[in-house]
């Protein structure tokens, strides 16, 4: 087998970073990025608007994000909840309270069982799509599979079921992918954690997660097995941030070279404190609120078609401020540790992944976006009628993806109202749908379907 050679190369990166931007230079970014045209940024032009410091130009940063994610996804915001099916692990990453080393941590895996009455409480919540979540373990890919398949199999009554399920997991060889992908799996996510290698191999002590470019090559693998969707990210605090936002960018034009497609979906894990974790409470890069914003916006105008994932991380407020530069999905009613959505009085710090800093229920979080006007979306269409990969992204670029998300965005979230949501929610969500179809000068190829909804069709979509 030929040596993988790492495609992120430092020199590279700092080149691009160090330069001094000047208010022409934003200017002259921030026309091309606005363009409707706009297929992103190059490296260069990323750090140019990572490294202006002058507050107004920022301010203009920030103004555009919003207009380019309209334009290309309209208003709509998917939501999620993470399945955490196991917190066993036999890698020592400094960071994380999973790691082998914190013997504190109360360890379970959560039998076939304990995994479906999960699935039913979430699908009681009207949850559809799943992040299935696993420290790494001595199993099998089969062993997903099995899992997976409990998850589909789980049906509540009206509507409810899983209609995607995306997983988190440790990298696999092809084979194993391949195993996985028969499991009608959505995206494999993988995050690289940190791409500067030394930190790497600083904070990843022992265990194959030690293995940066085993890591970095995952979602190439994924991809060769067939796994059309991939998820990356880096874990902001570990190492400086406008290097590991430049890293993911390179990531990203790498997979699309190499593979014929980016990723699907970008995420922003940032470091929170985890029990049994000293790291994570004293991140060695912190990242203020006002880096995060930057990241974000500058991470939208550099991948414009790319999803892009806030977790329960985040605070609430702070999460509608990053939503508005350009995040496209978030989780919502999140439990970090296996079994704590069925088991409410368990003491589920002993056991959780890190602190989760939104609390709110499902039902909360959609209330807050129908204030501020974004369509909260459980659809699952694209997946459903195989328009993934190259040829989701093919019309994500043409932007027909706005005419497929909207009108399935209002068909998912009233299923929604109509089966789970409060009474506030409900009268709130319906205000908006008649809104937004208004202003489209209500379709009647939507309005039709949305008849069949509220006549108790389920899972209409286009
Ligand atoms: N074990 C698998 C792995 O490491 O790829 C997947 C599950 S791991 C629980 C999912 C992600 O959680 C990691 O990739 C990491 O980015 C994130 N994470 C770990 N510790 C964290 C912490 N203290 N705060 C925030 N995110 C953390
Ligand atoms: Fe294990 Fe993943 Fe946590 Fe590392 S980040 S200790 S691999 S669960």
């Amino acid at each position: 087998m030929t040596e993988l050679k790492s495609f992120i190369d430092d020199e590279e990166i700092l080149k691009a970073l160090s330069k001094k931007s000047t208010k022409e230079d934003v200017k002259y970014v921030l026309r091309k990025a606005a363009d409707p045209e706009s297929t992103g940024l190059s490296l260069e032009e990323a750090a140019i608007l990572l490294n202006n410091t002058d507050p107004e130009m920022d301010e203009e940063i920030f103004s555009i994000p919003q207009r380019v994610k309209q334009h290309i996804y309209g208003r709509r915001m998917v939501l999620f909840a993470p399945l955490y099916v196991s917190n066993t692990c036999v890698n020592n990453c400094l960071y994380c309270g999973f790691r082998t080393d914190n013997k504190s941590l109360k360890r379970k895996f959560l039998t076939i069982p304990e995994i479906q009455r999960e699935v039913e409480i979430l699908e009681r919540m009207g949850h559809k799509r799943l992040l299935l979540v696993y420290g790494e373990a001595n199993y099998q890919p089969e062993d997903l599979v099995e899992d997976i398949e409990a998850v589909y199999a789980v049906k509540t009554l009206p509507s409810g079921e899983i209609r995607r399920v995306n997983v988190n997991i440790a990298p696999m060889d092809v084979d194993g992918f391949k195993v996985l992908q028969k499991a009608h799996i959505g995206t494999f996510q993988c995050f690289q954690e940190t791409y500067h290698r030394q930190t790497y191999e600083k904070v990843h002590v022992s265990g194959p997660k030690s293995n940066y470019l085993y890591r970095l090559y995952a979602p190439h693998r994924a991809m060769e097995a067939g796994i059309e969707d991939v998820g990356i990210g880096a874990l902001y605090g570990l190492y400086d941030y406008k290097f590991e936002t430049l890293a993911v960018l390179k990531h990203a034009q790498t997979l699309e070279k190499d593979m014929g497609v980016g990723p699907h979906t970008v995420s922003f894990p940032r470091l929170e404190p985890a029990l049994g974790s000293e790291m994570s409470y004293n991140p060695p890069y912190r990242v203020s609120d006002y880096e995060m914003k930057k990241i974000v916006a500058v991470t939208r105008l550099a991948i414009p078609y790319t999803g892009m994932i806030i977790s329960t991380r985040e605070r609430p407020e702070f999460r509608m401020e990053l939503i508005k530069l350009g995040i496209s999905q978030l989780s919502g009613g999140s439990k970090v540790s296996p079994g704590t959505y069925e088991d409410k009085n368990v003491n589920h710090e002993e056991k959780q992944q890190f602190m989760v800093a939104d609390e709110r229920t499902l039902d909360e979080v959609i209330y807050d976006l129908v204030q501020h006007e974004y369509l909260p979306s459980f659809c699952t269409g694209c997946y459903r009628h195989k328009r993934v990969g190259d040829m989701f992204m093919g019309l994500a670029k043409k932007t027909f993806i706005k005419d497929l998300c909207f009108p399935n965005a209002i068909l998912t979230f009233a299923e929604y109202l109509r089966d789970y949501a409060s009474p506030q929610t409900k009268e709130a969500g319906q205000k908006l749908i008649q809104k937004l179809l208004a202003e489209q000068g209500s379709p009647k190829r939507i309005t039709d379907q949305l008849d069949r909804v509220h006549q108790g069709v389920c899972d209409v979509f286009f």
